[in-house]
């Protein structure tokens, strides 16, 4: 049953501490769910990347992460995974409303990481939004009313949070900055701060970026929490 497995996988993370990355020869050797491994064999996922390996081992745990990885070295997955793996653990249901949050600076990249939770999560009943503007305020709501993972750019989730009160993020769980670099130099970083002093303090997060400048850690310092540092320099 669930409970059951929901049991089995936390403790399974306690003991996440005594693996390193070369244990993780495949994503089944992580705590994983069922309904998580499924879809990432669906998906055509069988070896976990570099940076999934060493991230995973501590965002999994909950642990605040920092994920420094070139472009095409699997970011995707190392923070699409444990949103599932969350909510799914907290028992999140369709019901209980917005549970994690992706920032992501481009329309194009949120539709891919969109896709990518569809793919992963298709086990799974959370329902996924993107907001992303190019339509109308209110449409665009009313679309993701009642989703429990969004997928966003900085400037529209923003204008969502201070413009909808039906926005509720008081219960987000997880907060993913992904590309964070980027965002910066997009000139997004009024925005991103905005967000980061709304959402609960109670939160993992866990960002993303190709590269560390002075912004990156400055923003790291503002939303994170004694995170942990995940690096990848080489080709993985
Ligand atoms: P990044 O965000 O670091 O630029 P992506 O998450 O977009 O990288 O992934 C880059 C490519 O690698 C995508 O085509 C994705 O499908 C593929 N990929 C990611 N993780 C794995 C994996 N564990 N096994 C095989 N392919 C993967
Ligand atoms: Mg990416």
């Amino acid at each position: 049953g669930l409970r059951e497995e929901i049991e089995e996988l936390t403790q399974r993370k306690t003991q996440l501490p005594e693996l390193t990355e070369d244990d993780i020869v495949t994503f089944e050797k992580l705590p994983l769910s069922i309904k998580t491994l499924k879809g990432l064999k669906r998906a055509g996922f069988t070896v976990p990347t570099k940076i999934q390996r060493q991230s995973l081992l501590f965002s999994l745990a909950e642990c605040d992460v920092v994920g420094a990885a070139k472009t095409g070295s699997g970011k995707t997955l190392a923070f699409i995974i444990p949103i599932l793996e969350k909510l799914y653990c907290s028992m999140w249901t369709k019901w209980d409303g917005l549970g994690a949050v992706v920032i992501t600076p481009t329309r194009e990249l949120a539709y891919q990481i969109f896709e990518v939770l569809n793919k992963v999560g298709k086990e799974h009943d959370f329902s996924a939004g993107l907001v992303i503007g190019g339509t109308d305020l209110v449409f665009e709501w009313q679309r993701v009313k009642n989703c429990n993972i969004m997928i966003s750019t900085p400037g529209r989730l923003l204008q969502h949070m201070t413009e909808n009160p039906d926005f509720l993020i008081e219960n987000v769980q997880v907060l993913v900055l992904d590309e964070a670099d980027m965002c910066l130099s997009m000139g997004f970083s009024e925005s991103v701060n905005c967000i980061l002093e709304e959402l609960p303090p109670h939160r993992q997060t866990l960002l993303f970026s190709a590269t560390q400048t002075r912004d990156v850690k400055d923003l790291i310092r503002a939303g994170c929490k004694n995170p942990v540092f995940c690096s990848v320099h080489e080709h993985s």
